[in-house]
């Protein structure tokens, strides 16, 4: 097997359990380079670091998928982790919905895979990981024989492993818009044509946590997408809802989740640009009891961190302008690189700026299911901020 040593000198980083090695922390190399396949690798002094897969096309040179010399990376070593990670779902009392397999948390780098309930969505985001996806679908089939397992391989990010962006059926074809259930509500999902993987399981739990603040509430939600924070809402009392979101699509799919929980009546989404509706209507006055947002990832780049960063104060400070009295701010951010200290103080700053006194209600991340791997940032990606704001 082609060994990689480490150079003398590297970041404590991979010591401590982080799984990518950049080409500029690699010596040499011994044997030949194919990407895509499994290669060990040395720290300096000759002792085992792991196995993982490589691919000098891309940055970071090689992913480890192991740090255990016994353990050899074959279909039976991809079936064994997919289990564990189920396990640990169920461990954490998920049934039908979750995200079984969260890529580098759960020591599958770069792959996603999303369960609704009997359906299987998966990512592949690495030529090393594409490279396992028979074994990944035959392991889907033989743990949960699936009634659905489909491939949302069409993201960006693949280009920078000399991947090509692709969606469709890894298993026979079957109806790709499926209804799941959460919270008690249910939701059109839409697992062909939706955003990602369909639906933003991440915020499972932090749309139940809007339960009281709702109530008899006057609620805009901005960035709706499919209406789910929204739908929570109507279904927690509130008095009337309104959701805005930019993609036409969304909106139908949101008008159609409310009709389906029979709260229609009080919900309703209408397609519109956020940024400018939040400056209109903050100029005409318009008062809600509840603003929510929860905006795309502003920046995928260190350098426009700044950039990002004005955006959100942007956004909430003209959202909190549109707050009644003792009213609530629910607001998100999925930006990785904008970590939760540096999110808390925007807030904080777009308080000052709008001249609203501001006293936290909850602060927490993403679901259990998506796991947060001390030491490895981008696991850490989800803010989820409740708090209630007031005139100064
Ligand atoms: N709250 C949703 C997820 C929102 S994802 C949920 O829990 O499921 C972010 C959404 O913002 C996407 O649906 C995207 O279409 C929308 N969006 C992006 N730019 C926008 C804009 N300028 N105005 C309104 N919506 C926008």
């Amino acid at each position: 097997m082609t060994k990689v040593y480490l150079k003398k000198k590297i970041a404590p980083r991979i010591a401590n359990g982080h799984p990518w090695v950049f080409g500029n922390e690699v010596d040499r190399i011994a044997g030949e380079v194919n990407a895509g396949d499994i290669v060990e690798v040395t720290y300096a002094d000759g002792k085992f670091a792991g196995r993982g897969y490589i691919n000098p096309k891309s940055q970071i040179l090689v992913r480890l998928l192991t740090r255990n010399k016994q353990e050899f990376i074959d279909e039976q070593f991809i079936h064994n982790r997919i289990l564990r990670a189920w396990q640990y779902r169920q461990k954490l009392g998920y049934t039908e919905n979750c995200r079984l397999v969260f890529g580098e948390a759960d020591e599958l780098p770069a792959l996603v895979i999303d369960k609704f309930n009997d359906y299987f969505v998966l990512q592949t985001l690495s030529l090393g990981m594409e490279r396992w996806k028979d074994a990944i679908v035959r392991s889907l089939e033989t743990i949960f024989s699936p009634k659905g397992i489909y491939e949302r391989n069409d993201v960006p990010v693949r280009e920078l492993e000399g991947l090509a962006q692709q969606k469709g059926f890894l298993s026979a074809p079957f109806d790709t818009n499926i209804i799941i259930n959460e919270n008690g509500l249910k939701f059109h999902v839409d697992i062909e044509n939706g955003q990602k993987t369909g639906y933003f399981l991440d915020q499972q739990d932090n749309r139940r946590a809007i339960q009281h603040i709702v109530k008899g509430a006057e609620v805009l939600g901005a960035f709706t997408y499919t209406g789910t924070f929204e739908i929570h809402a109507a279904h927690y009392g509130a008095k009337s809802v309104l959701g805005l979101d930019i993609s036409e699509q969304a909106v139908a799919q949101a008008n159609r989740n409310a009709q389906l929980n029979g709260l229609d009546q009080v919900c309703r989404f209408e397609a519109m640009n956020a940024f400018d509706v939040l400056k209109q209507w903050g100029k005409d006055g318009r008062q809600y009891d509840v603003v929510m947002l929860d905006p795309p990832a502003f920046t995928k780049s260190r350098e426009h961190i700044q950039k990002a960063v004005a955006g959100y104060k942007e956004i909430n400070l003209r959202g909190m302008k549109m707050i009644r009295n003792g009213g609530f701010l629910v607001t998100s951010s999925c930006t990785n690189l904008v970590q939760p200290d540096l999110f808390l103080q925007t807030i904080d700053m777009a308080a000052k700026d709008a001249r609203k006194k501001i006293r936290q209600v909850t602060f927490q991340a993403q679901a259990a299911d998506h796991p947060i791997i001390w030491g490895m940032e981008n696991t850490n990606y989800l803010k989820f901020l409740i708090v209630e704001v007031s005139d100064r």
